[in-house]
This record gives structure tokens, C-alpha cells and sequence, in this order.
């Protein structure tokens, strides 16, 4: 529903101007207001003496709520109950989030008051509002809503509570609850929106995978090599990945006992991977199919390190450009194709060679691509296990490596292993 619809039903039901009514709603959606909060508060303005709007809104399944729907009345158990502050018009906002289910499905809400209820409680939720966000419904408990605890469980079939495997964290994820190890950490001045402050971030770790984290208000038991119990955190995406958000109300404590983090990353097929939206540490296996323009001897922006053309950089206009190594490689494993992007190091494995082999080479043929097509003779063909950062955008996916190994993918040797798998 367009903000002009809203705006339609809005001055229909009051009776009021539309324009008047629209440039109200502009107003404060311009304020980030939910558009539900924002004609609720039109309602009270133009004095719709039905608080609510006319009738009680229908009991809803969750499974059938639609971004479309104005107002719903849901009974649903909560499974996770997050505290964070956000800026909103100009002031830090405490508000509170998380995830409800009932027996058809599961539903995010977010709340901009306390709310009475805690994980575990069934409660019915008269009069929600139902908001957009990414393009699923979302639930808003705001003044107008009322909650009911309810006497009797629902069957969920959802676990109540935020625990999670760093593998199973997704972004949107809010109220949840970690154990890992900090494997990596940092502190990190940024400029903040009041002025310098410190944060901590680095990589965590569990028997499933590893995520990095950012801790907005540092707690001094994030060191290095300690196991954690982190509480209340909430995921956002930072560069394709999920990443853990600790804040200032999240609850961090020493683990009695040890966390294993595993070495290895979690192999995933490039399909599925790709369908998770990004992975912060996967390991892929496929066939490289093709070696993209831009791979080889390039060169890059003084400034801001971008790849240049002919010595312009879109930013910086004409550079001096400098030389650098890069492959990026088509990986697919019939599942789906991920391009693996390898840096200097890994690049100079796979050539057998450093950028100043790279430039001699270029030299004598006079033409720098020779450097690409001797990567490419080696490795187009050719099954790689690749690990790295896995982020997806419109273009396609990336795989940020930091290992790309060849598999042993001789003919004789696979049919051997595939004997022995059989065998087993
Ligand atoms: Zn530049």
C-alpha cells in the first residue's frame, strides 16, 4: 500500500482532507514514524473518537498475515525478546524486539515501549500493526495495542529462547544468545554519532563457524581466547555477512567450560550458501568454468585501492596506478557458481609468481592479459576447494578467499576414493 493509499483511507475514515491528511502522514514517515504509529496518531488528531479505528481487527494466523493488512489481533508464543537503543527523530530510543510463533509460522515484532511479556509467554496481541520490512510482514506493538496473556500453551514447535549455533545466526536475528570463543578482537575509535568512542570487534567462534562481531559498548570480558556466554545481541549485516551486535544491553559472561572452534569451515554446496544470503567463513568445492576480465596483472588507485582503467580511477581521475595480483575465478559445483576472488598471496600460489614475474612477463609480450591467460591454462578445468568471506548482491556472489587449494581431482585417485566411500 502506497503512502497515498494510506493516506486515501485514512481521510475516508475521518472524513477529513485527504491532502491535509497525506501531508501529515509525509511528515512523519519522514521521522521514520511505522506508518501504523503515524495513523494511529492522525486518528487521535483528527479526533476518531473509535480509538483503533472502528472495529476490533480479526484474529490472524500468522502464516496468513500480509504486509497489506492494517491491523491484526494475534495469540502467539514469544520466543525471543531483544533490548536495543536506536536514534529516532534526533533521540536515542530504547526498544524492544524479537520474534513471536503460533502454530501456522513464525513472525518478527518490535515494540517501542516495555512490553509485558517475556520468552515463553503465549499472549494475544489485540489491535498490531503490520509493517513492511524487506519485504515480510513484521509486527508493531505500539500504544495502541493491548496484551492478554493467555492460559494455555500453543504447540510452536519453535524453541523458545535465542540460543543459537553461529552457523544457524541470521541477519535480522534480534534477542540472541550466543556461546563462543573470541578468536579475533580489536579495539576500534570511530566516529559515532556523539563523537569518538571506542568499540571492540573482531571474529567469534563456535564448534559450527565463525561471525564477526562488533561490541558498540565494549565489555571487558571480550579478550581474546575467551569463551562467552553473549546475551540479547542482535545481527546485522556488515559487508554480505551476518554479523553479532553486542550493545550496551546485551549480557556477556565466562563460559565455565571451553569452546572448540572448528578449523575447518562448514562446506556448503555454492547453491545453498548462495540461498543463505551470505557466509562469513564457507568452504566451496567446484570446478573453475572460467577466469573473469580483471584478473592478472592489474592496477589499482593510489588513493582508495580500486581497480583502474588506463590509469583512471572513477574517484581520483588520473593516477599513477599500482601494480597488483588478483584472479577472480568462476566456481561451480552444478549446485550453483560463486567467483572466488583471490588476493596477491593466493594469486601468486596459482601463477607461480610475484607481481615482479607478472610485470617482466607482461614486458616481453607487451601486453599485460598474458599474465591472466597463464592463469587461466592452469586453472580453468580444474576442481578447487575454496574458503572464504561469501557475500550476494544483484551481480552475483563472491567469495572472498583465503584458502583455494586444488582437490585432488585426478581421475584415477577419485575413482579410488569413490571405491573406498562405497567400500566404507
Ligand atoms: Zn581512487
Amino acid at each position: 500500500m502506497s503512502l497515498d493509499d494510506h493516506a486515501e483511507d485514512l481521510a475516508s475514515d475521518l472524513g477529513v482532507d485527504k491532502e491535509e491528511v497525506k501531508e501529515d502522514l509525509e511528515n512523519l514517515v519522514s521521522y521514520s514514524v511505522p506508518m501504523d504509529e503515524a495513523k494511529q496518531s492522525l486518528r487521535r488528531k483528527y479526533g476518531d473518537g473509535s480509538e483503533g479505528g472502528g472495529a476490533a481487527p480479526s484474529e490472524a494466523d500468522i502464516a496468513d498475515i500480509e504486509t497489506d493488512d492494517g491491523n491484526v489481533t494475534v495469540t502467539a508464543t514469544v520466543l525471543t525478546k531483544g533490548k536495543r537503543s536506536i536514534r529516532y527523530q534526533g533521540e536515542n530510543n530504547v526498544i524492544y524486539e524479537g520474534r513471536l510463533a503460533d502454530g501456522t509460522g513464525v513472525i518478527d515484532y518490535t515494540a517501542w515501549t516495555d512490553v509485558d511479556f517475556e520468552p515463553g509467554d503465549t499472549v494475544t496481541l489485540g489491535n498490531a500493526g503490520v509493517r513492511e520490512w524487506e519485504g515480510e510482514p513484521e509486527l508493531n506493538v505500539g500504544e495502541s495495542t493491548t496484551v492478554a496473556h493467555a492460559d494455555e500453551d500453543l504447540d510452536v514447535g519453535y524453541e523458545v529462547g535465542g540460543d543459537a549455533d553461529l552457523i544457524d545466526v541470521q541477519v535480522g536475528d534480534r534477542g540472541v544468545n550466543v556461546a563462543a570463543r573470541v578468536v579475533e578482537v580489536e579495539t576500534r575509535t570511530i566516529d559515532g554519532r556523539d563523537g569518538e568512542t571506542e568499540i571492540l570487534s573482531g571474529v567469534l567462534g563456535d564448534e559450527t563457524g565463525r561471525l564477526p562481531f562488533t561490541d558498540w559498548d565494549p565489555h571487558p570480558a571480550i579478550e581474546e581466547g575467551a569463551a562467552l556466554r553473549i546475551e540479547n545481541a542482535y545481527v546485522r549485516e556488515y559487508r554480505g555477512v551476518p554479523s553479532v551486535n553486542v550493545s550496551e544491553f546485551s549480557r556477556v559472561d565466562a563460559l565455565a567450560r571451553a569452546v572448540d572452534v572448528s578449523a575447518a569451515a562448514p562446506r556448503m554446496d555454492a547453491g545453498e550458501a548462495i540461498r543463505s544470503g551470505g557466509v562469513y567463513d564457507v568452504a566451496v568445492v567446484g570446478n573453475v568454468i572460467a577466469v573473469r576480465d580483471g584478473s592478472g596483472l592489474i592496477q589499482r588507485c593510489p588513493e582508495c585501492g580500486r581497480v583502474i582503467q588506463k590509469g583512471q580511477c572513477r574517484t581520483h581521475g588520473d593516477v599513477d596506478g599500482e601494480d597488483d595480483l588478483r584472479v577472480k575465478a568462476i566456481v561451480d559445483d552444478g549446485t550453483g557458481a560463486v567467483t572466488a576472488v583471490l588476493d596477491e598471496g593466493l594469486t601468486e600460489e596459482v601463477y607461480g609468481g610475484d607481481v615482479d614475474d607478472a610485470r617482466e612477463q607482461a614486458r616481453e609480450a607487451m601486453d599485460q592479459e598474458v599474465v591472466a591467460d597463464t592463469i587461466r591454462e592452469k586453472v580453468v578445468g580444474r576442481e578447487y576447494r575454496v574458503r572464504g568471506h561469501l557475500s550476494v548482491d544483484e551481480y552475483g556472489a563472491n567469495l572472498d578467499a583465503t584458502e583455494f587449494e586444488r582437490t585432488d581431482d585426478d581421475p584415477a585417485d577419485k575413482a579410488t576414493a569413490l571405491i573406498e566411500e562405497v567400500g566404507a
